[in-house]
């Protein structure tokens, strides 16, 4: 079977240019809701200190009321870019009576649900929050991290990401550093539609932000 690793791509951002570089692999990929013609990698973007580093300036340098953030909301394995995102944002308000910037990492139910324990909720009620995910390809799956916020009283400012296909999401704006142009002829599709599938193009892996996952049968 021969290595997905061996097709993979590198592009750059037009917003950044060489700044930081994405890897892809084109292909016939399945997530949880649409099939996608590029597994997005961000294995390293998401465990380089460096690089992660890098992300979190780039999220920063997008988005003007960085003194309103109170919390960063870490979905996908983020956690390391949302820990340098909140440095930035304690950067922004240097001064000694500066509020606090927290940054938490919601679990997930065995049903993919998003909850906060009673311990943690008294940073997310009442708080002005930023939600950082990993990749956005139709925007489904920022309505998971939208709903949780919501139900525990947190006032969701801004979605931060790596990769988006879109530039908002039910009127929540979102920064991104690469974009769908970044990729050329990046496409996503409801399986139904799928022109891969039409033409019974065998599927690669099932994927999600974490990664991929191949069929044992190829
Ligand atoms: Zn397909």
């Amino acid at each position: 079977m021969e290595a997905l690793e061996n097709r993979m791509i590198q592009f750059t951002s037009q917003k950044f240019g060489g700044m930081l570089t994405l890897n892809a692999i084109p292909g016939h990929f399945v997530t949880s809701h649409s099939h996608v013609n590029f597994f997005i990698d961000l294995t390293m973007l998401k465990a380089s200190v460096d690089d992660c580093e890098k992300c979190a300036h780039m999220m920063a340098r997008q988005y003007h009321s960085l003194e309103a953030v109170d919390t960063v909301v870490c979905l996908d394995g983020t956690g390391i870019i949302g820990t340098f995102l909140g440095r930035e944002l304690q950067r922004i308000n240097a001064s000694e009576d500066r509020k606090p910037v927290y940054v938490i990492c919601p679990e997930c139910a065995a049903n993919g649900e998003m909850f906060f324990r009673d311990n943690v909720e008294s940073i997310v009620r009442g708080k002005n929050i930023v939600l950082l995910m990993a990749t956005i390809s139709t925007g489904t799956s920022i309505t998971r991290g939208m709903e949780c916020i919501q139900y525990y009283g947190g006032n969701l400012l801004n979605v931060f990401t790596v990769f988006s296909a879109i530039e908002q999401k039910d009127g929540v704006p979102i920064s991104t550093i690469f974009t769908k142009d970044d990729i050329p002829g990046y496409a996503s599709y409801i399986r139904e539609q799928c022109p891969y599938c039409k033409n019974n193009t065998p599927i690669d892996a099932l994927v999600s932000s974490y990664g991929y996952s191949r069929f044992t049968n190829q």
